[in-house]
């Protein structure tokens, strides 16, 4: 049986850690090549050791530096020789509001989690074009839908991206090249755990998702991976909450 990933190569930043790297063994799983960006070298590393060499590469990356982004994108093509599937997932959490935050700060979360995903699909366009077919997933988050307190650079960037997600995807709908974000809820994975470090702010969340319980970074990577494949050869500018059904609930308690 042919694997879904089979002959593909796929790019993804932020590849060494949680969501990133459950999509980067998602691929490998189902048959594809992974280039992996991540601005932590030793895990990104290890991610390619555990994949062989034959399957992953990993080039150090700091996805909020339009050079380095390109530096990536056109090595994985050269390395691979083609690129199929770009998934823009590095970022960075933030917490603050308007009245605590100074420009930088806003600006920083703004560079890595919103002008990362312009770089990546820049970059990624012209090498996809040239195939005529494509698939970028943008990691956006329940952030980027709706409000929370004391993340307003997060959920201004993460917003972005849904809204830029939207935008590419009717510029690329002619050209074969499709877009789609994912916006997850609250996953176990580094990023959540440094930013709901208290166990009683924890707790708080979990009571807020109906279905009870945190995500998994393989449940994300699994829709990150459909979005990516030819099954949804018919869907661009999509953004699909995967949270445990946080965004479907009117806030009222049961
Ligand atoms: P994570 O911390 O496990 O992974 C993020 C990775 O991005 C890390 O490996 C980190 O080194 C890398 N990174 C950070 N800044 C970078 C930079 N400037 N250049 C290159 N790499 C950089 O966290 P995760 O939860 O897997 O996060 C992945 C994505 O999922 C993020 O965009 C995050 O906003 C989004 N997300 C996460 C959650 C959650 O609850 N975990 C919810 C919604 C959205």
């Amino acid at each position: 049986m042919t694997q879904q990933f089979e002959g593909k190569v796929a790019l993804v930043t932020g590849g060494a850690s949680g969501i990133g790297a459950a999509f980067a063994r998602t691929v490998v799983r189902d048959g594809g090549r992974i280039a992996i960006a991540d601005l932590n070298e030793d895990m990104g590393r290890a991610l390619v050791a555990e994949l062989g060499t034959d399957k992953a590469s990993f080039t150090r990356t700091d996805v909020s530096q339009q050079d380095d982004v390109i530096a990536f994108v056109d090595g994985a093509a050269a390395h691979f020789g083609r690129i199929d599937i770009l998934f823009n997932n590095a970022g960075i959490g933030g917490m603050g509001t308007t009245l605590d935050l100074d420009a930088a700060a806003f600006r920083r979360v703004i560079e890595v989690d919103l002008f990362s995903v312009f770089y990546g699909c820049k970059a990624a366009l012209p090498h996809m074009l040239r195939n005529g077919s494509g698939a970028i997933v943008n990691n956006a988050s329940i952030a980027g839908m709706l409000g929370d307190f004391g993340m307003t650079a997060y959920n201004t960037a993460k917003g972005g991206v849904v809204n830029y997600t939207r935008a590419l995807a009717m510029d690329m709908a002619k050209s074969g090249i499709r877009v789609n974000a994912v916006c997850p809820g609250c996953v176990d994975t580094p990023l959540f755990a440094g930013l709901k470090a208290a166990e009683s702010v924890f707790d708080n969340f979990i009571r807020a998702v109906p279905m009870a319980r945190i995500g998994q970074a393989e449940e994300i990577a699994e829709v990150v991976a459909f979005l990516a494949s030819d099954k949804a050869s018919y869907m661009t500018g999509t953004v699909i909450p995967v949270d445990g059904g946080i965004t479907a609930t009117s806030g009222f308690p049961d």
